[in-house]
């Protein structure tokens, strides 16, 4: 039953230039708790007691610091621990460097109570022994051979009227139930031997996924590999990067088994807790014939958390963004460019082997300036983005609409102007030259930084207005001046002599006004 990896304890010694230095003799305590229900079970109170005050003054490198002992009315609420109260009230008191105790059963009343005490001794640096379970709980795997075993102590408390609830956790336990996938590549589970077990044939292309991920290959590469070579998945579907990268994580193909346990009855308090992520997952350690050799699974666990790291895949728009012709969400994309990197956002779809998706990409910097139009921030600001944007969904004629908190929906439409002409008006060319052919106001220019300037109207700050014209970058504004005078490029001292007035009559839709009378309208095709 006890989990392999518990060592006993060691006495470390430090060597400090040469002289041995003998560590300082450890203040030891013991608690021992029985319940009262029989005088029997009060004379192995006190042979707990005798045995403890003993043990601990045979040890030369031990100071004996005391035994704290309990009787326990068993299956009532009665707390009955008034001396392991004590006893944490000694350690936070910092008199008491560690504590024996016979088991986990003996020292805590439920899983709960262990981990919350365990956790606090060892921020105090005081460690919990039990002789039974030999665990120490300072020592590097103590804390999941707590949570494992103590869920098993809780188990052997259990009254038998509980019987039926034992039995649904016995069969967690031994993994009868909570086998959600009766063919998994290389495994096929076998209903009367309760078990996974190995399908030949299957296991080499497992290894070979192993191997390959092992050799450095990406999974995309790894997927063509596998689907050039004729393999398919148990469904008989083309292998995908995503299911492949929940592949490699699985530990059944070291042997192993991780049952999620989503609920724990207190046996004594008769209380359900939540589990909140303190509560044990069991592991099965050995619980099947083993496709792969620890070492090579290790290996493989520690090369995706190293090429994750290297990634860095959690970005602003990571999860934000989906794609309205597919469903799928956007991902993030390095790519090169005459040899200089530039990084883009493209439907994932597009990654998946066999799968296309005719949505654009769109290259995160242009995003970056979307989004500082949209939240009207200056420059791109990860912090409010994260908070007001819900979801941007790229529509499938390239523009993009933002679902923002408060139940608003803004969107950005995509002008095909081009984007790479932001550069700084130090100028006033537009200054009280446009105005709003809705409320009547000026257009102001709002600055957010070098690259981004634009224009909006007065009437949307203005109070009692409510203007719902929108607002204009300078470099369009340039590009449509530019097209409506006839040059190639925006002349700003033609412009300032001729152009009296900008009128804005709509969504991109400009009347220009010049000064000897004539009128010009312009519209986004
Ligand atoms: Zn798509
Ligand atoms: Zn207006």
């Amino acid at each position: 039953m006890l989990p392999k990896g518990v060592k006993s304890m060691k006495t470390i010694e430090k060597i400090v230039s040469g002289k041995l230095i003998m560590p300082q003799r450890k203040r030891v305590a013991a608690y021992a708790r029985v319940s009262v229900e029989s005088v029997r079970m009060q004379h192995s109170l006190s042979a707990q007691v005798s045995y403890y005050s003993s043990f601990i003054q045979s040890r030369r490198d031990w100071i004996f610091a005391g035994v704290y002992a309990d009787y326990a009315a068993s299956g009532t609420k009665t707390d009955g621990r008034g001396e392991f109260k004590r006893m944490l009230a000694d350690c936070e008191a910092g008199q008491i460097d560690m504590i024996l105790t016979k088991s986990i059963q003996r020292f805590a009343r439920n899983t709960v109570d262990l981990l919350k005490t365990v956790r606090r001794l060892r921020e105090l640096g005081i460690a919990v022994v039990f002789e039974k379970e030999n665990i120490n709980s300072l020592s590097g795997d103590g804390e999941m051979m707590l949570t494992i075993l103590a869920s098993f102590a809780q188990e052997e408390s259990r009254s038998i009227s509980d019987n039926s609830k034992w039995g649904v956790r016995k069969r967690f336990q031994t993994g009868e139930i909570g086998v959600s996938n009766k063919h998994i590549l290389g495994y096929r589970y076998d209903g009367e031997r309760k078990q996974y077990v190995v399908i030949p044939e299957e296991a080499v292309v497992v290894r070979r996924i192993f191997r390959l991920y092992l050799d450095g290959k990406s999974l995309r590469a790894i997927c063509e590999d596998l689907n050039s070579k004729g393999h398919r998945t148990v469904n008989g579907c083309l292998f995908q990067e995503a299911s492949l990268s929940q592949l490699i994580k699985n530990e059944i193909y070291a042997g192993d088994l991780l049952r999620q346990k989503t609920f724990i009855v207190d046996p004594i308090i008769k209380n359900k807790v939540r589990n909140n992520g303190e509560l044990p997952k069991y592991y099965h350690a050995d619980a099947h014939e083993a496709i792969l050799d620890r070492e090579t699974y290790a290996r493989v666990q520690a090369e995706i958390t190293r090429r994750a790291a290297l990634l860095n895949p959690v970005y602003p728009f990571t999860g934000k963004i989906r794609c309205a012709l597919c469903g799928s969400p956007f991902t993030r994309k390095m790519k090169q460019d005459n040899g200089v990197p530039y990084v883009h956002w493209i439907c994932r779809s597009k990654k998946e082997v066999g799968k296309t998706c005719r949505s654009r990409n769109y290259p995160e910097t242009l995003l970056e300036r979307i989004c500082a139009g949209i939240l009207r921030t200056d420059g791109f600001n990860a912090e409010v983005f994260s908070v007001r944007v819900k979801e941007m969904i790229a529509l499938p004629d390239g523009s993009i609409e933002f679902h923002l908190t408060g139940n608003e929906t803004r969107v950005w439409k995509d002008l095909h102007l081009d984007e790479f002409r932001h550069e700084t008006t130090k100028t006033d060319a537009f200054q009280r030259r446009i105005r709003c052919g809705l409320c009547g106001e000026t257009y102001h220019r709002v600055c957010r930084n070098d690259k981004w300037v634009s224009w909006y109207c007065m009437g949307k700050r203005l109070k009692g207005h409510s203007c719902s014209s929108r607002d204009y970058p300078d470099s369009h504004l340039r590009i449509v001046s530019a097209c409506v005078m006839g040059t190639k490029d925006f002349d700003e001292a033609l412009f300032s002599q001729q152009v009296e007035q900008i009128r804005v009559l709509g969504s991109y839709k400009f009347e220009f006004i010049f000064k000897d009378g004539r009128t010009k309208q312009w519209e986004k095709a």
